[in-house]
């Protein structure tokens, strides 16, 4: 006789699966979960340290979430509801901590404030304006303004030393920003899960999906051999292995979305004296016609208790969708129905194909002056360049069936076929607490009412805008700071 199915099968152990599986035990403790994860050990791909930039994205220090408007103010309403997700994912963390499912805080996030830095008076008259647009709304107050340079290099040595003195420079202070491990905090949400009888099937690549009856059939490749497990519930959480497993699964939700690989690189430096000039992250603007995941930025960065500071992303060009994937997984997402949305993407995004070649090309040199914009004193011994995670950008289609470039995370869900993924890459890890609430409401519309309340014990502010409501934000964030051991709230 076959074992019954599991309740829910989770694809993939990078933070996004943890943090489901995370809200699964808390809200159906006696539900049965399943893990499949291809490499030898939980979060090897983008959720890894060195994998990502580690930015807790809270709107902080993101210049390129602000748009102009035609009359020519600045519509900051991305950066307010970046900053809402992420309070929403602060205080997830603080309930696990409270209840001992997460150790302590310092094991994967550390105070870090965010600065967004220019230099260049057009650049400084665009910051000044950001800044007195966004410290008018409750959740941005705190941040501080300066164009300062003995103030900037206080908060940062690194950006003002050696730089001419008649440039004009501006920086804004949030104290309240946050560097955050999301391999060590999926590690740690996996193995809580573990302990309390989720099994964690490592060295498990999920082949292929099938519907069988009201549930699925998996079929697994491992070094035992090829097999199959049954879930009535399927979350392909596989990074960039999510199109391909979505479009196996045959739901029609996943037709027509398309991928395009971009492979991210990083500067690095843990030479200490260096490291020591630096204890903030620094988010630049991008140059014209640089997308906004190409604004450089300099993080200091903290992983397993080392200081170091990364600075990039550079953008590189590599077919596979996983560092792990193989060099054909491009072409085997191209299918019909996709092509011709690949294909208007191409053409009408001529300025991102012009930056990447732009990127691929660039030689080390031209790395570290782009560095230098930045740390004006930063010498050539002290870094190395280190690959980060694969992103794969999500071709989609608009109301035309026109293709169109997406930045975002794109949740997939199929409810009446009981199961979801998700597609994307930003602003990614720090939304994945909203992001995984929001599969549960979709894909689970007839189980969600009665998960609404456990759920709003866990995020008070669940549902209900904090920057809304000064006072009582004001309070949540004082408690989750306090939590998470961060600075300022
Ligand atoms: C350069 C770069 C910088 C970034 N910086 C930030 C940042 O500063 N802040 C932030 O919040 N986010 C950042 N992100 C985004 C963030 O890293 C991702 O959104 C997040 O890690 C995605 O988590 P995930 O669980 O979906 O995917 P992953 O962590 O990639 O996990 C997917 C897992 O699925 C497994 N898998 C794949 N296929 C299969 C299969 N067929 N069978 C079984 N297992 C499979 C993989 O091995 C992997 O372990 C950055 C990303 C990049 C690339």
């Amino acid at each position: 006789m076959s074992p019954p199915p599991a309740d829910v099968a989770l694809i993939g152990a990078g933070i996004m699966s943890a943090t489901l599986g995370a809200l699964i035990q808390r809200l159906e403790p006696d539900w049965s979960v399943e893990i499949f994860e291809s490499l030898d050990e939980v979060a090897l791909e983008s959720s890894n340290a060195w994998h990502n930039a580690g930015t807790g994205h809270a709107g902080f220090c993101e210049l390129d979430y602000a748009v102009p408007r035609p009359n020519g103010t600045l519509d900051v309403s991305t950066s307010i509801a970046t900053g809402e997700q992420f309070h929403i994912t602060r205080q997830f963390w603080s309930a696990l901590l409270a209840s001992g499912e997460l150790p302590t805080a310092s094991r994967f996030v550390q105070p870090m404030p965010h600065l967004a830095f220019v230099a260049g008076a057009e650049n400084v008259a665009f910051l000044r304006q950001w800044y007195d647009t966004l410290r008018r709304e409750p959740l941005f107050a705190g941040m501080r303004y300066s164009d300062d340079s003995g103030q900037i290099g206080e908060w940062s040595r690194a950006l003002v030393d050696g730089r001419e003195s008649e440039q004009p420079i501006a920086a804004t202070y949030e104290a309240s920003g946050t560097d955050v491990d999301y391999g060590a905090m999926a590690r740690a949400l996996i193995d809580a899960q573990v302990a309390r009888g989720v099994q964690l099937h490592l060295r498990h690549r999920v082949t292929d999906l099938e519907q069988d009856g009201d549930g699925w059939r998996i079929t697994h490749r491992s070094p035992a051999g090829t097999r199959t497990s049954r879930a009535r519930f399927v979350f392909v959480g596989a990074g960039g292995g999510s199109l391909q497993l979505l479009q196996r699964s045959g739901i029609p939700e996943a037709d027509g979305y398309a991928g395009f690989p971009v492979s991210g690189k990083f500067l690095r430096t843990r030479t200490r004296e260096v490291v020591a000039t630096h204890r903030v992250k620094a988010y630049g603007r991008a140059e014209q016609g640089v997308p906004g995941m190409g604004a450089p930025h300099l993080d200091h960065r903290t992983v397993d208790g080392e200081g170091s500071v990364l600075f990039g992303p550079f953008a590189g060009f590599d077919p596979r969708f996983l560092k792990a994937g193989s060099r054909l997984d491009l072409l085997r997402t191209v299918r019909p129905g996709n092509i011709g949305a690949m294909l208007h993407v191409a053409k009408d995004n001529v300025d991102l194909l012009t930056y990447l070649i732009r990127e691929i090309t660039a030689s080390h040199g031209k790395q570290m002056r782009a560095l230098r914009k930045l740390m004006p004193t930063a010498d050539d011994g002290d870094w190395e360049l280190i690959t980060a995670g694969q992103r794969v950008q999500v071709i989609g289609k608009d109301a035309n069936g026109r293709g169109r470039l997406q930045f975002g995370t794109e949740l997939v869900t199929s409810p009446g076929n009981r199961l979801a993924g998700l597609l994307g890459a930003s602003p990614g890890a720090s939304t994945a607490v909203p992001v995984m609430i929001r599969l549960l409401q979709e894909a689970f519309p007839d189980r969600y009412p009665g998960w609404a309340d456990p759920l709003r014990e866990l995020v008070p502010s669940l549902g209900r805008t904090m920057n809304t409501d000064a006072e009582w934000a004001l309070d949540i964030r004082r408690e989750t700071a306090a939590a998470l051991g961060l600075d300022g709230v």
